[in-house]
């Protein structure tokens, strides 16, 4: 692996996962000039450059050392890790943080008119797949013996030409396999976008811009579900309004001047709050209840 003194972050160059993976650097505070070829992006703010690929191709590149970090599905690393594992190679890759954006299920999906049951109905059948590796493993995990047509694409398509009996494929919504008379019937594999790293971190200055970054990071995922509660209440009801919050933050008290049993309070909430936690907390004695978005945090 060659020396570089600067991080190099691949992502997607076009496609489902691009938008929020620049999205979710930027709220980390990195910016990036572009390219004129657009597949290179230099960080202004810090030394972490972006490299836009195919996200089927970074996983090896952080393999290869050609980037440090990258951001893909966990469908595509987890089944590229499979295939090294079945090649005798160690993977070079790893997960390190789940994003929570570009959710969606590799799904086993069956005819409409199928009555899917259980996995052992799968068995002797042909299932048409462009992840043979995540397939067969759940396949092996459930013992059924099935045929796996390995495909690179228009996977749904599959059983109306004959060339297997049921797919197994991603799936979000659901309407692509409606439209190709198709239903779910088991997931294989709950994905999201995840940062993929090498197998070991870089033990020099890069290594200390990914520490800092995953704090950054960790600190945007956890923002996006925070808000910073607010209300008066009589002292006394303090512990029950408490309660009725999600996971049960801990408050911080202040006396409110010249009035000797009210409080003012104020709770940062890592779950979404309601309009039914807020009528629960004004029958409680809670009153000018305040719920704002939380703009940034650092443990
Ligand atoms: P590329 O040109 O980079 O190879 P692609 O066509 O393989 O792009 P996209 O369709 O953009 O990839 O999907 C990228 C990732 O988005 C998927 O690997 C998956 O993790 C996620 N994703 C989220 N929802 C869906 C969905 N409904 N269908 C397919 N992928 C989805
Ligand atoms: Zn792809």
């Amino acid at each position: 692996m060659s020396a570089r003194d600067r991080l190099r972050i691949a992502i997607q160059k076009s496609g489902r996962l691009s938008d929020a993976s620049l999205d979710l650097l930027a709220r980390c505070g990195l910016t990036f000039r572009r390219s004129r070829d657009k597949l290179f992006c230099f960080g202004e703010t810090l030394a972490v450059d972006l490299l836009l690929v195919r996200d089927d191709d970074v996983p090896n590149m952080i393999a290869e050392g050609v980037c440090d970090l990258g951001i893909v599905g966990r469908n595509v690393l987890d089944e590229q890790f499979l295939a090294a594992g079945c090649a005798g190679q160690p993977a070079g890759f790893r997960e390190l943080r789940a994003l929570g954006f570009g959710r969606c299920r590799l799904a086993l999906a069956v005819p409409q008119e199928f009555q899917y049951v259980e996995p052992a109905q799968l068995g002797g059948k042909r299932i048409a797949t462009t992840y043979p590796n995540l397939l067969a493993k759940w396949l092996e995990r459930a013992g059924v013996d099935a045929g796996i047509v390995s495909l690179s694409g228009s996977v749904e398509i599959a059983p109306r030409l004959g060339t297997a009996d049921f797919i197994c494929d991603l799936v979000s919504s659901g309407a692509t396999l409606a439209a190709n008379q198709l239903k779910e019937a088991a997931v294989v594999l709950e994905s999201e976008a995840v940062l993929a790293a090498g197998a070991t971190l870089p033990g020099d200055e890069r290594g200390e811009l990914i520490d800092m970054l995953l704090r950054r990071i960790d600190g945007v995922i956890q923002v996006r579900a925070s808000k910073l509660v607010m209300w008066h209440s009589p002292r006394s009801a303090l512990e029950e309004i408490t309660r009725l919050l999600p996971n049960g933050p801990r408050p911080t008290v202040t006396s409110i001047e010249g009035l000797e049993n009210e409080v003012a309070v104020q709770a940062i909430c890592n779950e979404a709050i309601t309009w039914q936690h807020l009528e629960d907390m004004k029958r409680a004695g809670a009153r000018q209840m305040l719920v704002l978005p939380v703009e940034q945090m650092l443990a």
